[in-house]
């Protein structure tokens, strides 16, 4: 059972506990997306990997981009990229 929505949470760097993003529901519109700074990204994947909903994919050109459709705004991959590639900017 969904207990709160990711409106009624800060945007990343929340999620220090482990499963703390299961409650968030993916597939509605997140208050906040990711958005990847090319000239920061290292390509590693590691936000590809991260991400408990899929939402990442890599581009043609190897950087990484979400499908906002699928990302439900959790910032695990803003926390886990160790470069400083992904800012969370609120979603139009
Ligand atoms: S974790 Fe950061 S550096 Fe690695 S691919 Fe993702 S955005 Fe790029
Ligand atoms: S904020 Fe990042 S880690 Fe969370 S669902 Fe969206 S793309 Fe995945």
């Amino acid at each position: 059972m969904i207990s709160k929505t990711f409106k009624q949470e800060k945007v990343g760097c929340q999620l220090l506990e482990a499963g703390k993003a299961q409650p968030y529901a993916p597939g509605t519109k997140p208050q906040m997306g990711p958005v990847w700074d090319k000239s920061l990204c290292v390509r590693c994947a590691l936000c590809y990997i991260y991400c408990p909903d899929a939402a990442i994919s890599r581009q043609e050109d190897g950087y990484f981009d979400a499908d906002i459709k699928l990302c439900k705004g959790c910032g695990i991959c803003h926390r886990e990229c160790w470069f400083g590639a992904v800012s969370m900017q609120e979603v139009e």
